[in-house]
């Protein structure tokens, strides 16, 4: 492609409405540009990263025998109403673009095609010998993002390669679980990127086991917790770990004290000079269940923990049938406007013990009268503990379970790992923390989507089962600009060679000079017909404007036809170390074939 003809305006300032170096640079180097909020154009120098992204997760997944197709954007309501996540998806998270059409029906923009599938494999799945199966595709998705952000991190709109495998039993489904994981691992290798595979929590798609792959860099949205020892990484929203030992409570008889302006955990122990770890800390919340129940929630966990949401919001869902519902649709914590709605009398706030009387909730039609308490496990074994007293102004010192306080029955584990804690497969081993980017995620879905759907199979013995199912998620647009934060300098992107929209970029200092288009022109078609994807800068601009946007682009090799012809050799620069040398010109094209064959083995 030649410069002169293509759709290539760059910027030399960053733009105002991007954050992130990643983000700023595909827009300035003339990648994308924004649409709306979350949309964006993939502009031609984009659209040839993305398919170079998609042919390494096709071979991938091909490798593995799975198969591609390509199902519809458009979804009628009715299959996300049998499987039980229309409300979660439109209310409650309300992630999905859903509208009714002139026929009056609801449809929706696939965020993801679980139901889709489903369905397909309800229809044409009829026998063990037609297991396992496994189908992808590649495609755009919807989702109306709360915050979309960071250009193609989280758009409203991205490119995703979303893959379902269907299996007679759990063996199976693992082995295929177990093929993805090495799939997942070759792409992101193969695509040039430091990544990190964790334990992730499985959110609104449901079901059991489901392993992250987290790109590293300093702008990812996700934390990550792992130890050195390689044995433990988690996403810090499942992860779990050993808290730092609690300290022996000063305070070993009970006793009420006044203990003025001590609202907050770090107020109450400098007035005190104890320990946060000898306090039981007291957290409220507020659920509000598919069914229109809401519930309140009363937290027991140890003064120096915090409340882990994801945790809270799985544990919450689990007892949702306890109050006829299936779903949840908000989790708070309740501010002054929503208590006015339920409370009888008004909080202790700050000072709330772990017996708060059912009598705060003024019980209605839609209230559950009574508290829901649960006790996180760091708040069980504490003796002698600091705790509010139920009056502003006053704790309790010196309070232990079974005697001031009745123990919860429902023990939980909610509390957030945090670095510094120790490891639980070995104590010795402390938890550490990066950034991520979640770039894939693959979930070992079980029977959740079959049961609810009906998608069965008959086995050897004649029995009709549910299909046991699984999903596996690239974001092919989030992963190509994560390329890009993992990669670049002050001058620009530095693209690995495997996705880099060319590999070469032949630059002519001077388009006037004969001798300098010649050479170009002719290296320039050499190198192209070899199979190294070239570009030719061949536009009436002074030289300094083009290394410049050659390095804006990031293309991993320049070849400059300038002073050095004049010994028959070109200058040739390598993007990353910015390392130049001489080549002599007919060594050219064997020099790159070398250099990109050596960077695509990885
Ligand atoms: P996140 O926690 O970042 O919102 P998710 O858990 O919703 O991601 P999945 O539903 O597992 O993501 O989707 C599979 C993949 O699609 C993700 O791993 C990610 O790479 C990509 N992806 C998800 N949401 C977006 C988005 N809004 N923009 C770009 N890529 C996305
Ligand atoms: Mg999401």
């Amino acid at each position: 492609m030649r410069l002169s003809q293509m759709l290539l305006v760059t910027l030399r300032d960053d733009p105002a409405d991007a954050e992130i170096p990643s983000h700023k640079l595909l827009i300035r180097a003339g990648y994308i540009r924004r649409i709306g909020a979350g949309i964006y154009a993939y502009l031609p120098l984009m659209w040839r990263v993305l398919q170079k992204v998609s042919q390494i997760v096709r071979e991938e997944m091909n490798a593995t025998g799975a198969q591609e197709c390509l199902l519809p954007q458009l979804q009628p309501a009715d299959l996300w109403k049998e499987s039980g996540r229309w409300d979660t998806y439109t209310k409650a998270e309300g992630i999905m673009f859903a509208f009714t059409d002139r026929r009056e029906q609801q449809v929706a923009l696939g965020p993801t095609h679980e139901e889709v599938i489903t369905y397909v494999a309800r229809d044409m799945i009829r026998s063990y010998r037609q297991l396992p199966l496994h189908l992808y595709q590649l495609q755009s998705k919807f989702r109306d993002e709360i915050r979309p952000r960071f250009g193609l991190m989280r758009g409203r709109e991205f490119i995703m390669k979303d893959g379902y495998s269907f299996h007679a039993d759990s063996e199976s489904l693992k082995k295929t679980y177990d093929d993805m994981y090495v799939a997942y691992s070759n792409m992101l290798r193969r695509c040039g990127l430091k990544f990190r595979a964790v334990e992730a929590d499985s959110g609104a798609i449901g079901g059991s086991g489901s392993t992250e792959f987290m790109v590293l860099a300093e702008a990812g949205e996700d934390e990550v917790l792992y130890t050195e020892d390689g044995k433990y990484a988690a996403n810090v929203e499942k992860a779990v770990s050993l808290p730092v030992d609690a300290e022996t409570s000063p305070f070993t008889s009970y006793e009420k004290r006044e203990t003025p302006g001590t609202e907050t955990i770090e107020k109450l122990c400098k007035f005190l000079k104890c320990s946060p770890t000898s306090v039981v800390k007291n957290v409220l919340y507020e659920v509000i269940y598919d069914n229109g129940t809401t519930v309140l929630v009363l937290i027991n966990i140890r003064g120096d923990q915090e409340v882990n949401e994801v945790k809270l919001q799985n544990e919450l869902t689990r007892l949702a049938s306890q109050y006829g519902a299936q779903t949840i649709l908000a989790l708070t914590v309740p501010n002054a406007e929503s208590q006015s709605n339920w409370t009888a009398k008004s909080l202790p706030l700050g000072y709330i013990a772990p017996d708060l009387s059912d009598e705060y909730i003024d019980a209605k039609k839609q209230v559950n009268p009574k508290f829901l308490r649960l006790v996180d496990k760091t708040a069980v074994d504490l003796k002698n503990f600091v705790t509010g007293a139920n009056e502003s102004g006053y704790h309790v010192l010196g309070a232990n379970w079974g005697e001031q306080f009745k123990l919860p029955e429902n023990v939980v584990d909610i509390r957030k790992a945090r670095p510094g804690d120790r490891a639980v497969h070995d104590p010795k081993q402390t938890i550490q923390n990066a950034r991520g980017i979640e770039a894939g995620h693959i979930f070992q879905l079980g029977t959740k989507y079959s049961q609810a759907m009906g998608a069965t199979y008959t086995n050897e013995q004649g029995e009709e089962k549910p299909l046991v199912m699984g999903c596996y998620g690239v974001g092919v647009s989030r992963l190509a600009q994560a390329a890009v934060e993992q990669s670049y300098d002050k001058d620009g992107i530095i693209w690995p060679v495997a996705i880099a929209p060319y590999h070469a970029i032949v630059t002519v200092p001077n388009v006037n000079d004969t001798k300098q288009v010649e050479a170009a022109e002719k290296l320039y078609g050499e190198l192209n017909k070899a199979g190294i994807e070239t570009l030719l800068d061949d536009r009436n601009e002074r030289a300094g404007v083009k290394f410049k946007d050659a390095d804006l682009l990031g293309i991993p090799y320049r070849i400059v036809t300038g002073k050095a012809l004049a010994n028959g050799k070109v200058e040739v620069v390598k993007r990353a170390s910015k390392k130049a040398c001489e080549l002599a010109i007919e060594e050219v094209v064997d020099t790159l074939k070398q250099w990109v064959e050596e960077e695509l083995k990885g």
